[in-house]
């Protein structure tokens, strides 16, 4: 209650979310108070005027929450990616006008995601949005889970009206980097954040370390710059028209080039067929890696943003390698 008072003075927060039962990946961890605390959230709702909204992850809580009068709903990232349970939830929310809120799933399927919101708008709700909470990956980096921007930015492609509102503290797992994730958020023009607050952080039952006091939360909020997402002014326009044709033609350049590296890479796929050479060979691969760090670095681009492309270019490579190896026609050029 307390932290909800003081979120609610900073006149800046719209919604009150409190997890009620909380999925946790090992027993004996705090699941959640359940029922009761749907109590607290309506008196939440009653003392500072804030809609509240909580979580649901089976038919059973979706009626609890619509019986304690629960403004908004959320589906978990470990709920979103089991078909069955999104069905489960969907069908206990026919003919109900609810907002509700789809996770991405904890791994990195934006078809998986897409299939969620589906189910939830087939069941017939009609205020749907995202929640991007990051992805679960075994790539250790500082953040808990890895924000793959490039996903909500392809489910806002591919849904345009659907918005979209950032979990920074999902992402982040530290305070630390609270900050910089909700104004990258806010850069890619979501529309909102779900960003965890405690009163105590230290004393939190769960994520602890990603708790922010209000009065942090406030600091936060005011320190994100917000851009303007349709410029009007005509001057401005034409710069960035200009601007944007340029990065069209570098990309239309990126594939030449990826298609040509793919064509060499072929023709060394023959070659090692007719050899008897396995494809991958490691120490190479080694040797490629390096290089183009060190080539990278010295241009200014990110560790990451290497060892991602090249790691994505190397799998492409061996798909192409792949289809040649496993090929009956093979080159006869060279049979006498
Ligand atoms: C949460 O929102 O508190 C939560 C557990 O989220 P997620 O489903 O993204 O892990
Ligand atoms: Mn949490």
């Amino acid at each position: 209650m307390e932290t909800a008072r003081e979120l609610a003075k900073l006149n800046k927060v719209n919604i009150f979310r409190a997890g009620i039962w909380k999925p946790r990946t090992r027993p004996n961890s705090f699941e959640g108070v359940g029922i009761t605390g749907l109590k607290w959230l309506r008196r939440v709702k009653q003392e500072t005027g804030l809609p509240v909204a909580t979580e649901v992850a089976n038919e059973k809580h979706v009626y609890e929450a619509l019986k304690y009068g629960i403004d908004m709903l959320w589906i978990g990232a470990r709920t979103s990616v089991n078909p069955f349970t999104v069905q489960e939830i969907a069908d206990a929310l026919r003919g109900v006008d609810i907002m509700v809120f789809v996770k991405n799933p904890i791994n990195p399927d934006i078809e998986l995601w897409i299939g969620a919101i589906e189910r939830i708008s087939k069941a017939g709700i009609k205020k749907i949005g995202a929640i991007h909470r990051g992805f679960s990956s075994y790539e250790k980096t500082s953040y808990r889970n890895q924000p793959n921007w490039q996903l909500p930015i392809e489910l806002k492609r591919r849904i345009p009206d659907l918005p979209i509102i950032c979990d920074p503290s999902h992402i982040a797992g530290a305070r630390a980097y609270i900050h910089e994730i909700s104004q990258k958020a806010m850069d890619l023009n979501f529309d909102g954040l779900m960003v965890e607050s405690h009163i105590n952080p230290g004393a939190a039952l769960s994520d602890a370390s990603q708790q922010l006091t209000p009065n942090d939360l406030k600091e936060l909020l005011s320190r994100l710059i917000m851009r303007n997402a349709s410029p009007s002014d005509p001057k401005l326009l034409d710069v960035l028209g200009e601007l944007r044709q340029q990065i069209d033609v570098y990309d239309d350049h990126l594939i030449d080039l990826m298609e040509q590296r793919m064509k060499v890479a072929e023709t060394i796929g023959r070659y090692k067929k007719e050899n008897n050479i396995t494809i991958l060979q490691s120490t190479r691969w080694d040797e490629v890696v390096k290089r183009v760090m060190v080539i990278g670095q010295s241009k200014g681009l990110s560790p990451e943003l290497i060892d991602n492309i090249f790691k994505a270019i190397h799998q492409e490579s061996i798909n192409h390698q792949m289809k040649i190896m496993n090929s009956d026609i093979t080159d006869h050029s060279h049979d006498q």
